[in-house]
């Protein structure tokens, strides 16, 4: 029996929590009936936040406050220029605040906080790139059309957007969506998770600084049903982009196709790593591990099913299990930490619930299946589940755990099929020295990112998303920018009227 984690209380435990008022209209304001919402740090149970609760009222005020914004401010109608210097400087402001906004995100959200520094570095660079792409956007013109024709397709950008945001990547998933809506010159409402609001409330205050102009971007904290809905059905939302679930996303896309919103989804994952014999296996290993336990496996990219070939299984899954037991579960403040806390007591219930039922269906623990003893917050031990069948729901539904699924395979064909037995597609890893194995498996499986003898890397030059139930449409790329506007054909004759009807 292990020791139980011991978690420092950090500073932050014995100050006052952070405050948060909701961003509407470039003004802080509490909620019209005075509510707020609390914040645990899930990794040392000490409140970190309040946010102002909003509600209806509020989203219909930071509704109208973008569509002002964007019906008469100045932000859709100054030069892209202009628009990607503020992106710029936003990004500058982000980087200078980068430790305070990693640590505000590993409070709330309970990872480590190394890898929090790496995600707001991250989104430092997705600002970046968000502005260049603010330059470089434009149209097409036709001048093929015959002499008294010149046709000019023009990008615009598409109105306000509602922007929705799970808990696991607080400030970077923001990061993939407002700097685009805003280089296109959208307006935007934001609605955080009710979990961890107060990164995204950092951003609001940084985009003003940097000279958004008031109304520009609002910021409400609440609940999915009181807020996130109707920013969904509001008449006065031109497009929804709405990272979540697969079960909220449909609901949400159900909604916004009352009024035929745009909408782009990223939704949840089930992704496969397949290990071939002739691979690199050591750094296969590393990947499996890092690949089910990255983010305590609340990831939606995490490589949660390890698809092995049976003639390597047994060596392979001990190597894994070796350095599965070298993984540094704990406190997520502590700069060595690997795996911190899960979200909430209510979510690693549901985790362990899985890893029960897959052990009493014929699969079997092979390493891990446990919550940690601690002196505070709430922790999940690494759990590799061997012997798991494509029937099995831990092989098809996300589990959203610190828990790797072990399934096995002897031919090509079949590591196929197990990789694309599931409702989800976002993306899939494939570990082999060749490069006819790996295009096999690459242009067969059925996700949005295949990654070749490496796992889960993110640029944002490269697009983002899921196939099937893992979303619509992809964010990043030299596309994202395109995602919000819509195309206006303008028609320009001259000379005499061609094609004379009545006569
Ligand atoms: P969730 O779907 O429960 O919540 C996401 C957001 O939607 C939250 O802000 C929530 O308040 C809001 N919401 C809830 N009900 C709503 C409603 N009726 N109308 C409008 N908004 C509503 O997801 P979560 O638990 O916060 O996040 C985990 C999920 O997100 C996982 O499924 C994960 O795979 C997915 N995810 C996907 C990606 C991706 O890029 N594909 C990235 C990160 C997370």
């Amino acid at each position: 029996m292990n020791a139980p984690l011991n978690i420092i209380m950090p500073a932050e435990a014995s100050a006052a929590p952070g405050t948060y008022r909701l961003l509407i209209d470039g003004k802080h304001v509490d909620a019209r009936d005075g509510r707020t919402l609390e914040r645990k740090s899930p990794g040392h149970g000490f409140t970190v936040s309040h946010y102002a609760q909003a509600g209806e009222a509020e989203v219909e005020a930071a509704v109208q406050a973008a569509h002002k914004a964007f019906e008469t401010g100045p932000w859709p109608r100054m030069k892209a220029a202009e628009r990607a210097a503020i992106l710029l400087k936003t990004a500058d402001l982000i980087e200078a605040r980068l430790e305070d906004i990693a640590r505000l995100d590993a409070l709330e959200s309970g990872k480590p906080i190394a890898q929090a520094r790496g995600e707001i570095g991250g989104a430092v660079d997705i600002w970046r790139y968000a502005a260049s792409l603010a330059r470089t956007l434009h149209g097409e013109s036709y001048a093929n059309l015959g002499d008294a024709m010149l046709g000019v397709v023009l990008r615009e950008p598409v109105g306000v957007v509602s922007i929705i945001t799970p808990w696991n990547f607080p400030f970077l998933i923001v990061s993939q969506k407002l700097p685009f809506a805003l280089a296109a010159g959208c307006t935007a409402v934001v609605k955080p998770s009710e979990m961890t609001s107060a990164s995204t409330f950092v951003l609001g205050d940084i985009l003003m600084q940097a000279g958004v102009p008031a109304g520009v971007v609002n910021i409400l904290a609440g609940l999915g049903a009181d807020v996130g809905a109707p920013m969904v059905s509001h008449p006065l939302v031109e497009m929804v982009s709405f990272t979540g679930s697969t079960r909220v996303g449909k609901m949400t896309m159900a909604s916004a196709a009352q009024s035929l919103k745009k909408v782009s989804m990223e939704l949840g994952g089930k992704n496969g790593q397949i290990v071939f014999p002739d691979a690199d296996l050591e750094a296969a290993a590393d990947a499996a591990v890092f690949g089910g336990f990255f983010n305590a496996g609340e990831c939606c990219n995490a490589g949660s099913r390890l698809i092995v070939h049976e003639a390597i299984a047994d060596d392979f899954l001990s190597t894994v299990k070796a350095l599965t037991a070298r993984v540094t579960v704990g406190d997520p403040l502590d700069d060595r930490t690997k795996v911190g806390a899960m979200i909430s007591s209510d979510h690693l219930a549901k985790v362990t619930d899985y890893v029960a039922a897959a052990a009493s269906n014929g699969s079997s623990v092979y390493s891990g299946g446990k919550q940690l003893a601690s002196n505070a917050g709430q922790y999940l031990d690494p759990t590799i589940i061997r012997g798991v069948t494509e029937d099995m729901a831990i092989a098809r539904e996300e589990v959203f755990g610190p828990v790797l699924s072990v399934l096995t395979f002897e031919s090509i064909e079949k590591a196929l099929h197990i990789a694309n037995n599931t409702p989800y597609g976002l993306s899939a890893g494939v570990w082999s020295a060749s490069i006819d194995t790996c295009m096999l498996v690459a242009r067969n499986v059925r996700s949005g990112t295949v990654w070749v003898n490496t796992f889960m890397e993110g640029y944002p030059e490269l697009p983002f998303g899921g196939y099937k139930q893992s979303g619509l449409g992809r964010e990043l790329g030299k596309r994202a920018v395109e995602d919000y506007t819509e195309e206006k054909t303008i028609q320009f004759h001259r000379g005499q009227r061609t094609g004379w009807w009545v006569g």
